[in-house]
């Protein structure tokens, strides 16, 4: 049987140069890049050069890039870290309520230590509203959270005009970038953002590595303690194979990115277009121009997610419910109800992220199976085609 991975948004695969170019660093190359001997200082000089790669990537200088383990890390870094150096007496955040849980849930321990927070919500196609924002800005607000590309819808916020609000607010802004960084160009002077976090293995790196990006002179308190790694703001020995990874994954993707974003415009539509027109009733959720290249959030309205992921899986095509990272969970997820779904249609969408590998016969393939599943299992639904009888 065909495999047909459609999940590129929860992880990718590692690209093959990226884990030819990390393959020295677990064996001969395995010195602490910490140490003054030569062993150290080699594994010094591709941790450099991996920092100079990220850098570029984004638009930033290598001494604004700090590695973390992962996207996850970089966003507690940047939440956490920031508003504990903000030594003021009140202190409000501004957090959009489509965050990857890495935000949301940072954000919410901080309102749980008595941080004021403002939820910002999306309009029904999964875009904030600058306006918003600027509105929500208080005298003691210090910090606005806002990602970049939304993990689960692939919706594009409006970075640059919220960064101008925040830079002639002089307010620092913070935004999760791990779902844009590689799929779109993306420049942090043009953004004005203070805080990006992304990570590498959603741009066919490894896992258990990211990094943040802190632009020069801005206030950070680390959040672990321990040596003085990357100059005092994250602490533990550098994970020396990973970061390699994660510059020749952000080198490659630089390299690609045109191309692929192309590429993937292309096959994502075709994708779209063929669920569209073979499945009926079935809805795209999310703004379908302000997008990454990849993805797709489509509801089968009269079908459980869940089913459908399985049934899926079982003819060889992987996508996902919702955000990965909750299922599992009953819950429909938080940003399928910030866009207004109602409950039973949020529980009947489904992700579908499309990425390097993925080619035009995966794709047909897809479009092939996936009408003639969910219409089995709509047949199975007791309401489905059914008139609804009226209760008196
Ligand atoms: C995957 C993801 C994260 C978390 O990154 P990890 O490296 O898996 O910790 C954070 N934000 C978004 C938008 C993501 O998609």
């Amino acid at each position: 049987m065909r495999r047909v991975y459609l999940d590129y948004n929860a992880t990718t695969p590692v690209d093959r140069e990226v884990l030819d170019a990390m393959l020295p660093f677990f064996t001969e190359g395995y010195g602490n890049a910490s140490s003054i001997h030569s062993a150290g200082q080699n594994a010094r000089g591709a941790v450099e050069t991996a920092r100079q790669s990220v850098a570029a990537l984004i638009g930033a200088k290598p001494s604004e890039i700090v590695f973390t383990s992962g996207g996850t890390e970089a966003d507690n870094l940047a939440v956490l870290g920031f508003v504990a150096a903000m030594r003021r007496e009140k202190k409000h955040v501004i957090c959009s309520a489509i965050e990857h849980h890495a935000v949301l849930n940072a954000v919410e321990a901080l309102e749980k230590q008595g941080i004021e927070v403002t939820w910002l919500p999306v309009s029904s196609d999964g875009i904030v509203a600058p306006e918003d924002v600027r509105r929500a800005i208080r005298p003691e607000t210090v910090l606005i959270t806002v990602m970049h590309a939304n993990n689960e819808l692939g919706t594009i916020q409006p970075i640059a005009e919220i960064g101008r609000i925040a830079f002639e607010s002089d307010v620092y802004f913070h935004t999760d970038a791990v779902q844009s960084t590689g799929k779109i160009p993306l420049d942090v002077n043009e953004l004005k953002v203070d805080f990006l976090a992304l990570s590498a293995h959603k741009l066919c790196g490894p896992k258990g590595i990211g990094a943040l990006y802190v632009r020069e002179n801005t206030p950070l308190e680390p959040i672990l303690f321990g040596g003085t790694h990357e100059r005092d703001r994250r602490p533990g020995t550098e994970n020396v194979p990973g970061i390699v990874g994660l510059g020749k994954a952000a080198e490659i993707a630089r390299a690609h990115l045109a191309s692929d974003s192309d590429r993937l415009t292309t096959l994502r539509n075709s994708f779209e277009e063929g669920i569209l027109s073979r499945v009926p009733e079935s809805r795209v959720n999310g703004n379908r121009t302000r997008r990454v290249p990849n993805t797709t959030n489509i509801t089968f309205p009269h079908a459980a997610g869940e089913s459908l992921v399985i049934a899926f899986d079982l003819q060889g095509v992987q996508c996902s419910g919702g955000a990965a990272c909750s299922s599992g969970a009953v819950l429909p997820s938080h940003v399928l109800r910030a866009i207004g779904l109602p409950h039973d249609e949020a529980k009947s969408t489904l992700r579908f992220s499309l990425g390097r590998l993925t080619t035009p016969e995966d794709v047909a393939y897809a479009v092939e199976v996936i009408p003639g599943v969910v219409a089995r299992l709509r047949s199975l639904s007791p309401n489905y085609g059914k008139a609804t009888i009226p209760a008196d």
